[in-house]
């Protein structure tokens, strides 16, 4: 039986302010009696704020991106160390603006992957296809390159100390959301992968979808046999459309 989750990202959101706001609204709001494992995934800055502030809550805290660096001469990036200092538990790696905008290949992604999991992170690696990708048929080609380049660095049991993300690209942001299932049918072929390694690990690894998530998909879309919660973008900025989410999944 595999734990329901839902992880916000807040992407280049936030303030002060506006997080002290969200955060209370979030830990006040998340009903005790609720089996999903919430967590919020904040940029770097807010990092110590957001720790501050979860800590005797039953919210977990993650960050958005990670070095595949220990420490050392690399201007700009922050380690596992560091964030594991602020009992960040999850960094999410190969979101699709880290890779479209920043360049990151799949062999980037998977040295970020090995790195969060050497240094006690549990890393959400995100997959998905682009538009013209799944127009011309090639989401699953996408989504297996994307995870062989996982599964060849590190080996297909790393994945059971990880998260996946299914992300459509054109899904994220933008206000279309992939049918449940559209979304079930790559989950279900995403284990369907990992399952030509090993059958065990197919089955017990978590996979949310992402992609334009809101109160009103949600339940319908985490009710498919292989999607195990959400990772979401905009709904996670407002407490009460990200704790709506919450609901939904249990
Ligand atoms: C995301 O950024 O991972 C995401 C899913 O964004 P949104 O929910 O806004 O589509």
């Amino acid at each position: 039986m595999r734990q329901p989750f839902v992880a916000g990202n807040w992407k280049q959101n936030g303030s002060l302010s506006q997080n002290k706001e969200l955060m209370s609204g979030v830990i006040n709001g998340l009903d005790s009696g609720l089996t999903v494992k919430v967590a919020v995934c904040v940029p770097y800055i807010y990092i110590s704020q957001i720790s501050d502030m979860v800590a005797s809550s039953k919210v977990s805290l993650g960050s958005q991106n990670v070095s595949d660096q220990e420490s050392g001469a690399f201007t700009g990036e922050i380690g596992c160390s560091m964030l594991k200092e602020f009992a960040c538990e999850y960094a999410i790696v190969g979101h699709s603006e880290r890779r479209a905008i920043y360049g990151e290949s799949d062999d980037d992604v998977a040295k970020k992957f090995t790195a969060a999991q050497k240094g006690g992170l549990i890393p959400i690696l995100c997959v998905g296809e682009l538009l013209e990708e799944r127009e011309s048929g090639q989401t699953e080609v996408v989504v297996e390159r994307q995870l062989s380049a996982i599964i060849n660095s590190s080996g297909v049991a790393s994945l059971k100390d990880s998260i996946i993300a299914y992300e459509p690209v054109w899904a994220i942001g933008t206000g279309k959301t992939a049918s449940p299932d559209q979304a079930q049918d790559v989950h279900f072929f995403i284990r369907s992968v990992i399952a030509k390694y090993d059958e065990s690990v197919s089955q017990s690894v978590q996979i949310l979808y992402g992609g334009s998530v809101k109160g009103s998909n949600a339940k319908e879309l985490f009710s498919m046999q292989d999607i195990d919660g959400g990772l979401i973008g905009g709904a996670s900025l407002k407490s009460d459309d990200f704790l709506a989410i919450c609901n939904a999944a249990g």
